[in-house]
């Protein structure tokens, strides 16, 4: 995609700073961290949100949440326990239209969310 931020940070055109990456999927830190950890795990692919995982390989999404579940015990999340979240649309305050994760960790969350 065209002009999509994360299609070009997956490309290396935009430099991030990357935890994780294999042929299909890429973990970096968020450039404005909400949580002391605080790390956002996409596939290459383009899709916009999660309402077209369908498009990704079945194998890709496995993939996506097996890193997510290693990048959790790297940054050491296990024991006092993490977030992983994907805004989708509007309401939910999404501003990259390329389907992410947040991992977020080292801090107390509220629930239910305010
Ligand atoms: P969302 O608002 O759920 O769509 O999340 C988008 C996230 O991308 C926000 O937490 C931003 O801080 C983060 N972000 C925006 N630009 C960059 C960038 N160049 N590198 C890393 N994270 C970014
Ligand atoms: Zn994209």
């Amino acid at each position: 995609m065209e002009n999509c931020l994360f299609c070009k940070i997956a490309k290396k055109e935009i430099d991030s700073s990357i935890v994780y990456e294999n042929d299909n999927i890429l973990i970096f830190k968020d450039i404005s961290p909400k949580a002391p950890v605080h790390l956002l795990a996409i596939p290459r692919q383009h899709i916009g949100s999660v309402l077209e995982i369908g498009k990704l390989d079945s194998g890709t999404v496995k993939e996506l949440f097996e890193a997510i579940a290693s990048m959790a015990k790297k940054f050491e999340l296990e024991e006092e326990g993490f977030r992983v979240v994907t805004n989708t649309g509007r309401d939910a305050g999404q501003s990259v239209d390329h389907l992410h994760f947040h991992i977020m960790g080292k801090r107390k969350f509220k629930w239910p969310p305010g």
